[in-house]
């Protein structure tokens, strides 16, 4: 099996235990949760018994252990993530507004996070990968994008295969040089992961199919449209499939999208079919909206199954 490489950011959560306009009184919260969109995703692969690894930076703090444990006992390979001397972990605070809506208060780019480069250990690790997966946020927000290209070049160099989550929202598209280098990520990309009008952001159709069939034509292997509580599509050369989500009750919606990808990712890397993928990858997206914290519900792949079988 192709291990799964990535480079991003390590954070805690800490969420406010209810709804409400932001964070201008003091409120009850919970946590520190582990967390940042590439930990959750990795966390879920090795769940999902893919052998994978994380190149990270956290502080020398209780926070970034609670994330170097919990990703250890799940199986990822921490030996890069640094721990940094002198930053902290980062750190992101969220409150659900009355409209479902969230509303953060982070603490990335001057965290811990921010200082996450391609070390020894780093370079090293993601030259055992044979896929690299990248997620936008860790491009667009945190200064990571140059560590991030630097694994690309490696994995890529070696034959390997890459995903990409693009996990933006338009307004920080115009971040500097951000475009060329979603430019660069995409043409090297195999499999697509959007949700909803992120799968826009780089084409000129603005209708699904059309949108699909025009990064299938620029080389993209597989286009998959992640739809929330209405499930998800898989577009490739041959075949489009659409799947519904499981009805589910959501708790907290935080990590659907990287534990779906996760598992839609490990599926696809090790040859299931196209419809058995699309039903797994909505089960942990399923799963992990059912569970509050942006990783406790990620599940392993036996109880995965198993839930399966009966839903
Ligand atoms: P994130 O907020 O993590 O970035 P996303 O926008 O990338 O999420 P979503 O489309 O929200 O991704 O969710 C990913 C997958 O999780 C969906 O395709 C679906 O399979 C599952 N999912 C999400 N929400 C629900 C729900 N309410 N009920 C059932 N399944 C869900
Ligand atoms: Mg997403």
């Amino acid at each position: 099996m192709r291990k799964v490489g990535i480079v991003g950011e390590i954070l805690v959560e800490i969420m406010a235990v209810e709804p409400g306009e932001g964070f201008r009184s003091p409120i009850a919260l919970v946590g520190p949760f582990p967390s940042g969109a590439p930990a959750i995703f990795i966390d879920q692969m090795a769940r999902f018994g893919h052998p994978c690894g994380l190149v990270g930076c956290v502080g020398e703090d209780d926070f970034g252990q609670l994330n170097i444990d919990r990703l250890r006992a799940d199986g990822v390979d921490v030996s890069a993530i640094r721990v940094h001397e002198r930053a902290a972990t980062g750190s992101a605070f969220v409150r659900y507004r009355p409209d479902g809506s969230r509303d953060f208060v982070f603490n990335i780019r001057d965290s811990a996070a921010g200082q996450t480069t391609l070390t020894a250990e780093g370079r090293q690790m993601i030259a055992g990968c044979g896929h690299l997966h990248v997620m936008g946020s860790t491009l667009s927000a945190f200064g990571l994008a140059e560590a991030v290209e630097e694994a690309l070049t490696i994995v890529k160099g070696k034959g390997g295969s890459v995903s990409f989550d693009p996990n933006l929202r338009k307004e920080i598209l115009s971040a500097p040089g951000l475009t060329e280098c979603l430019g660069r990520v995409l043409a090297a990309t195999d499999v697509f992961l959007p949700s909803g009008d992120e799968l826009f952001l780089m084409t000129e159709a603005k209708d699904e199919m059309g949108a699909a069939r025009e990064l299938l034509d620029r080389g993209v292997k597989v286009v998959v449209v992640k739809k929330g509580a209405e499930g998800a599509a898989w577009y490739d050369n041959e075949r489009i499939l659409t799947a519904p989500a499981f009805g589910v009750t959501q708790v907290d919606p935080t990590g659907a999208g990287d534990c779906f990808g996760a598992v839609l990712l490990a599926c696809w890397l090790q040859g299931l079919n196209p419809t058995q993928a699309l039903r797994t990858a909505n089960a942990a997206g399923a799963r992990a909206v059912m569970v509050k914290g942006p990783m406790e519900g990620a599940a392993f792949r036996a109880d995965l199954e198993a839930w399966m079988a009966v839903h």
